[in-house]
């Protein structure tokens, strides 16, 4: 079975089971496939039921040279099968049962298929570095999230020393401590305490997990090969400059979507990573909208709200009286079913689409899109940034908040809103987003920011497309 594709680099792709991670590794994993890799895609046995049935059948027929394989996570199945699972139970169950039945995975296609030449592993699962130690095989690692977040995870020693965190208990939340701005993060002067990722701030106990682990994650990681990231050079020139001297060699080569985009064969390109059913009907409703009169709203596929929240967002985006498309995961609500109220539905219908998931992606590039009222995930924010659409931020927990302080303050691109969300701010953001002074201002950012993310990824000298061709040939050399 190995004769075939003796020669070609083989890359054994393992994404955070995470559906913002396996998003941006799959557009990675096609990437390298059109340079030449034999590629071995890993899911979770979870994740690959869940993209099997989003998808039907057939979803994940890749190619002999693209193949999906799978590894337990190690947690016993959950009641509902589509149900994001529970963040810090699923890291620590895949850090400490993985590393074996990943072992044997690669080990199992080096001998089917051809040999491994490099392991391509999400950042959050450095178990995978002891893998390729002791196979001898060099490990890519691949930062999915903002790289603001980073930087912060790498100054939690320095955050500790100064007494800024932990915070002890939940006061620390309130009197305004969380406005307090802290100087000493390297090209983030004027970002305050409450822009720090929440998991290093510390305040219940499951924060204790995740920043052990972060930090633990993000000093292994520096004994990797190279640092893979989705973002380009002009929109942070400092920061990566700044991870660079701390990190192996560094890769900004985002956004993914817009390499991916400009792969020529196409053979690929029926495979996607939705672990939702996609309802993408709700482009055609789009297509009767009026250019740049919808306001778009999706808080990703992990951030919950309380019903108390959901319902003063409904009330202030229908005060609005703009458009809207509304993406409402059956689990956007703590502890409840999603369930919106009634007279809202009826209030607004006509006016207003909701799904459950959608192509993302194309929406933002639709021209009725007007703004986005988001959780600014990585992908999201990104995504929003390279479409030229302009956001409010309602950021939730990881790298959320960094990314919005920096959407708001850096890139100026965005609004935030308060956490304690009250309807007539909400209505008021719409409104100023979809067409007053500030919006059109940040409207008029975000297309500069479009047009320079497709230089990086279109232009024959763009950065991201000459940094990928960077990493490809490390890739290439480092395994002879
Ligand atoms: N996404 C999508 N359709 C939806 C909601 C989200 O395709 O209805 C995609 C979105 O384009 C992005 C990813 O899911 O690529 C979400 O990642 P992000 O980092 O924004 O947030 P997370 O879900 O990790 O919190």
């Amino acid at each position: 079975m190995a004769s075939q594709h003796e020669k070609k680099p083989h890359a054994v792709c393992i994404p955070v089971p995470l559906q913002g991670h396996i998003n941006p590794m799959l557009k990675l994993a096609k990437i390298l496939h059109s340079k030449g890799f034999d590629i071995t895609f890993v899911n979770t046995e979870f994740n690959h039921q869940r993209l099997l049935r989003s998808q039907g059948p057939g979803g994940l027929n890749g190619l002999p040279s693209f193949r999906f394989e799978t590894i337990p996570d190690g947690l016993p199945p959950p009641e509902n099968k589509d149900a994001t699972q529970d963040l810090p139970s699923l890291a620590k169950s895949v850090d400490e049962t993985c590393s074996g039945p990943f072992k044997s995975l690669v080990n199992k296609v080096g001998a089917f298929y051809s040999p491994v030449t490099c392991i391509v592993s999400d950042m959050l699962m450095c178990f995978t570095l002891d893998v390729a130690k002791e196979l001898d095989i060099p490990e890519f690692l691949f930062w999915t999230s903002g790289t603001g977040s980073l930087i912060c995870y790498d100054q939690y020693p320095n955050l500790l020393e100064k007494g800024l965190m932990p915070l002890k208990d939940p006061s620390f939340l309130v009197n305004g401590y969380l406005d307090t701005v802290i100087d000493c993060i390297p090209g983030m002067s004027g970002i305050r305490l409450k822009d720090i990722p929440p998991f290093i701030r510390m305040i219940y106990p499951d924060d204790e997990y995740m920043a052990q682990f972060l930090i633990s994650q993000v000093n292994r990681a520096k004994t990797a090969s190279a640092i893979i990231f989705n973002t380009f050079n002009d929109l942070e020139p400092d920061v990566l400059d700044t991870l660079s001297s701390v990190f192996p060699p560094c890769y900004g080569i985002g956004p993914l979507h817009l390499l991916e985009n400009s792969i020529e064969d196409n053979s690929l390109a029926s495979i996607k990573s939705n672990l939702w059913k996609e309802e993408s009907e709700c482009l055609t409703w789009l297509d009767s909208q009026a250019p740049v009169s919808v306001i778009y709203v999706n808080f990703g596929s992990i951030a919950v709200m309380t019903k108390q929240q959901l319902v003063e967002f409904c009330w202030g985006v229908a005060n609005s009286n703009y458009p809207f498309l509304w993406i409402i995961r059956p689990d956007l609500v703590v502890g409840d079913s999603a369930m919106l109220p009634p007279d809202f539905v009826t209030g607004t219908s006509g006016r207003g689409l909701l799904v459950g998931w959608c192509p993302q992606e194309k929406v933002l590039n639709h021209p009725s899109i007007g703004g986005f009222l988001t959780h600014s995930g990585w992908n999201s924010t990104l995504e929003s940034i390279s479409s030229g659409v302009p956001m409010i931020c309602w950021p939730f927990f990881a790298d959320q908040q960094v990314n919005c302080w920096l959407s708001c303050n850096k890139w100026g691109v965005a609004m935030e809103i308060d956490n304690d969300v009250k309807r007539d701010e909400v209505g008021k953001l719409v409104v100023e987003l979809m067409n007053g002074e500030k919006g059109n201002a940040l409207r008029n950012n975000a297309t500069k920011w479009k047009k320079k993310a497709e230089a990086a990824c279109v232009a024959n000298d763009g950065s991201s497309v000459a940094n990928l061709e960077k990493l490809v040939h490390h890739m290439q050399t480092s395994s002879n």
